[in-house]
């Protein structure tokens, strides 16, 4: 796939839109945007977000970052403790299996965490976009774009993916074709809060969108009135 100079103004001017809207708009905040340059909460915040509501996913970080905020404090909780903390998200029981095998992991690497994906992705519950979104958030690393269900959804209606694109990864490769270089880092945040004010799953905003003379809305059949 090939992009233009004329793609790239065009999604430049997409990019503007949206922040600007969002600044008017005050749009939410998204979960993971708290813990910006903190791996360690990064990391956990991400693996809890998985099919989880943004709104969720700040409750129990909150609850839980209040108990610990590092490994080895973490690790001293209660199973009892971190499952009361994270009970709103999906998989509570999972994932509170998965906040004790992380720390354990963590705490005998000295507390560190990794800061490559492949060494993320051996963590329990850490898959690739878990493993982006740590990276990204937590070390400001964007060699990759997060690609979850707001960025895929959108980025097909914008006419930015393919419609027959899956799988994140790929999602990825193509995003990084025709988003420009600097956009990357902050483009799954963006898409996110966009995708909870405007370009919802079902019922997309297009009429009061700041993008709809831009947007080929491919695939919307049936937009709020
Ligand atoms: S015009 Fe509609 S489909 Fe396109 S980004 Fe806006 S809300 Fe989404």
């Amino acid at each position: 796939m090939t992009t233009t100079n004329g793609e790239h103004a065009r999604v430049r001017e997409i990019h503007r839109r949206i922040v600007a809207a969002a600044e008017r708009g005050k749009w939410d905040a998204t979960a993971l945007s708290y813990y910006v340059g903190q791996p360690f909460k990064a990391l956990i915040a991400a693996m809890l977000s998985a099919q989880t509501r943004e709104e969720h996913t700040i409750v129990a970080t909150r609850a839980l970052f209040a108990l610990a905020d590092n490994p080895a404090d973490m690790l001293a909780l209660s199973d009892e403790q971190i499952l009361r903390s994270i009970r709103r998200v999906s998989y509570p029981l999972v994932k509170a299996a998965y906040v004790r095998d992380i720390c354990q992991k963590l705490v005998e690497r000295g507390g560190e965490v990794p800061q490559t994906i492949d060494e993320l992705m051996t963590f329990k519950g850490v898959g690739w976009k878990v493993a982006v979104l740590t990276l990204a958030v937590g070390y400001g690393r964007s060699e990759d774009i997060t690609v979850d269900v707001h960025v895929l959804r959108i980025g097909i209606r914008m006419g930015l993916i393919p419609r027959e694109t899956k799988k994140p990864p790929r999602a990825n490769d193509i995003l990084k074709i025709v988003l420009p270089r600097d956009l990357w880092a902050g483009w799954n945040d963006l898409m996110v809060r966009f995708g909870r004010a405007i370009c919802a799953p079902t019922y997309p905003k297009c009429k009061i969108c700041p993008i709809n003379d831009l947007c080929p809305k491919i695939g919307v059949e049936k937009p709020a009135r």
